[in-house]
This record gives structure tokens, C-alpha cells and sequence, in this order.
């Protein structure tokens, strides 16, 4: 372990978050460098019961409440629904849930057939984010997703059909080779489709990834950053003509469809992370776990538990997580640190709120670091 070490005492707040990491899929996608493996039937099981065994661990530090569990990764969907039950149990024997609880598991479509999705619901899951990314065939090959989108639009069918009201699609902005023309029939599907949530996140080039060695090579084919910057502002108002909130700088909800777990990292809650590669937030601590696997696997079995490092959280954070809400942040929380964005036209006041500008947003990522 790094840093500061983590200790246990008894925590009085709100409801915790839950979140579990799901490291498994079926083939790399060209522009993502999570870490992630193939996805192998007896892997997935031992992996399963290493999550069992540290949530098992954590319960001896108090039956704490919490009202969101998010399983991401990887492709959560590709766990069988055995594997997802047995999880799911320990976390009801672990922790305080409460009944309203929001419960979201990461899907790829062609992943998630319809009886699988209907075990899922059945056994308490009732938020699905399907990884979409685009509805143009020649774009999700290019980004070698591992469908077509076909397999999206069934998809959404088919959650719609198992009782699914609640349910989010990802898409990417500044696929290679995207087009104007493409761009807006991604909007058009959109809007037929009438998804309850929307994520649209611009690409990023990470090393590394199969998109990095096309960049190095002069084929990556990416659009302008100009041009995307123009997609995107096109985007949000499009999707907010349409009724969507805006309500982060990625993500867009219909009334009262608002991830409740993804706020609670913006609003700079307290949430928990099992599996490797998680984060957690407790207590006045940021603290990870493992990141490779069978260091992960290892660990969860000499010690029920695979904490790698930890850091104090520091007031900053609370400032560059709110301003990616676009009701931003109280302004008695950022007088004297942030009045030269004001200037720049990044940040704006509205009553005694901050907010980022359309600009802003835009390089919200250069304000963050500056404000770190
Ligand atoms: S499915 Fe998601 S996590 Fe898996 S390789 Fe593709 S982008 Fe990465």
C-alpha cells in the first residue's frame, strides 16, 4: 500500500454508492486502454467469488446503508446470471439497501439476450447502460466494437420488451472517418429510439490502444477537434430541444432519469468499489484496489481484501467533480480560485451559482488540472 493508510472506523452519512468492476469482454475495442481480459468461463467464476469475499471482508467494518450499485467494466453483461445473484447477495448481507435502490449493470449489445436480460431483472438489476457508440456499421468497425447496429436498436427493443424503463445509451463523438451525414443519423436513431438517458463522450487517443498505433502509422482518419466541438454543442441542444436535462457535461436524462449513482461521484459522496481496478471514496479517503488480476485474485484470497494504495481526498475535488454538473457549484465554494476562468468567458455566475460556459465545457479538462 501507498500513502495514507486506510482506517476502518465507524462512518455516520448518507448512503453509500456501490460500485463493482467487471474486468472481463469479448474483444478489445480499438480506442480503450481499460484494463480488461478476455472474458473465460472459470475466470469469470473464481472472479465472482473473489468479489463474494471482499464484499464478505468489508461487512466486518458495519452494516452501512447504500442506494445505488453499479456494475461496470469490462462487459458486466457477460457474467452469467449465477455469478451476478451470488454478488448481489453479499452486497444484501453486507450492507443496508435501501428499497428504492438503483441498481445498473453495463451491457454490450449482442450480449444481453432477452432471457438474460430478464434474469437480470428479475434478480433486481433495473438500469441498463448499453454500450451503443454509434449506429453507422462502418464506424463501430472501425472502433472494432463487437456488434452491429442492428444488435443496438434489438437491443433496446428487447429491454423495453423484459420491463427495462429505466436505461442509458453510450455513444462516442469523433469516431474515425465520422461524417456530418453520419453524425446527424446517429442523432436521428436518438430520437426514435427515446432512450431515457444519454451518454455522449467525446473520443479520447490513449497509448496503447489499436487507435494510437493508426494515429502513429497517419491512418487513425480522425475528425477535426473543431468539428467535434461543433457536434457536440449541436448535440446538446438538439437533445435539450428534444427534453432531455443536461444535466453533466457527458450526460443527458429525461425528467427524473438522472444516473443517481454517477451523481454521487460529481456530488462528491462517499462510494465504495469492489473488484480490481476499483476506486473507492470513504471517510475522508480516496483508496484503489489491485490492478492486475491475479495479484487481485491472490490477494482476495490470503486477505479477503486488495487495497493498493490511498490517498486524503482534497478539497479541490469537490470544486472540478461539481463543475461538471452544469448547475455547477455554489459560489462561496470557489471565490478566490477561479475568477481569471470568469474572465476568459470559461465560467460563468448564475444567482449564486458557477457554472462552465458552452466554452468552458469545451476545455473543461485544461480548467480542471489548472484547478488541481
Ligand atoms: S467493451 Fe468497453 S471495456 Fe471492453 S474493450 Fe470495449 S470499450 Fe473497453
Amino acid at each position: 500500500m501507498t500513502g495514507t493508510q486506510v482506517t476502518w472506523d465507524k462512518v455516520v452519512g448518507t448512503a453509500l454508492g456501490l460500485y463493482i468492476h467487471i474486468p472481463f469482454c469479448e474483444k478489445k475495442c480499438s480506442y480503450c486502454d481499460f484494463r480488461t481480459g478476455s472474458y473465460e468461463p472459470a475466470v469469470a467464476g473464481r472472479y465472482a467469488r473473489a468479489l463474494v469475499r471482499e464484499v464478505e471482508t468489508f461487512r466486518a467494518r458495519g452494516r452501512h446503508s447504500a442506494d445505488t450499485v453499479f456494475f461496470g467494466g469490462g462487459t458486466p453483461s457477460l457474467l452469467i446470471p449465477a455469478q451476478l445473484e451470488s454478488i448481489l447477495a453479499a452486497l444484501h448481507e453486507a450492507f443496508e439497501i435501501s428499497a428504492d435502490v438503483e441498481i445498473t449493470l453495463e451491457a454490450n449489445p449482442g450480449t444481453l439476450e432477452p432471457e438474460k436480460a430478464r434474469a437480470f431483472r428479475s434478480l433486481g438489476v433495473n438500469r441498463i447502460s448499453l454500450g451503443v457508440q454509434s449506429f453507422d456499421d462502418a464506424e463501430l468497425r472501425r472502433l472494432r466494437r463487437t456488434h452491429d447496429s442492428g444488435a443496438a436498436r434489438r437491443a433496446v427493443s428487447s429491454l423495453r420488451r423484459v420491463g427495462f424503463q429505466n436505461f442509458n445509451l453510450d455513444l462516442i463523438l469523433g469516431v474515425p472517418g465520422q461524417t456530418d451525414q453520419s453524425w446527424r443519423n446517429n442523432l436521428k436513431q436518438v430520437a426514435e429510439l427515446a432512450a431515457p438517458h444519454l451518454s455522449v463522450y467525446m473520443l479520447e487517443l490513449h497509448e496503447g490502444t489499436h487507435l494510437f498505433s493508426d494515429y502513429l502509422r497517419g491512418t487513425a482518419n480522425l475528425p477535426a477537434e473543431d468539428q467535434v466541438a461543433d457536434w457536440y454543442l449541436e448535440t446538446v441542444d438538439f437533445l435539450t430541444g428534444l427534453g432531455y436535462n443536461h444535466y453533466e457535461i457527458s450526460n443527458f436524462a429525461l425528467p427524473g432519469r438522472e444516473c443517481r449513482h454517477n451523481l454521487k461521484y460529481w456530488n462528491n459522496e462517499e462510494y465504495i468499489g469492489f473488484g480490481l481496478s476499483s476506486h473507492s471514496h470513504w471517510r475522508g479517503l480516496r483508496f484503489w484496489n489491485e490492478p492486475a488480476l491475479l495479484r487481485y485474485l491472490e490477494r482476495v484470497k490470503a486477505t479477503g481484501e486488495a487495497v493498493a494504495g490511498s490517498e486524503v481526498a482534497q478539497p479541490s475535488e469537490r470544486i472540478f467533480l461539481g463543475l461538471r454538473k452544469t448547475e455547477g457549484v455554489p459560489l462561496r465554494e470557489v471565490e478566490g480560485r477561479v475568477e481569471r476562468f470568469f474572465e476568459a468567458g470559461l465560467l460563468e455566475r448564475v444567482g449564486d451559482r458557477v457554472r462552465l460556459t458552452r466554452r468552458g465545457i469545451l476545455v473543461s479538462n485544461e480548467i480542471f488540472a489548472q484547478l488541481v
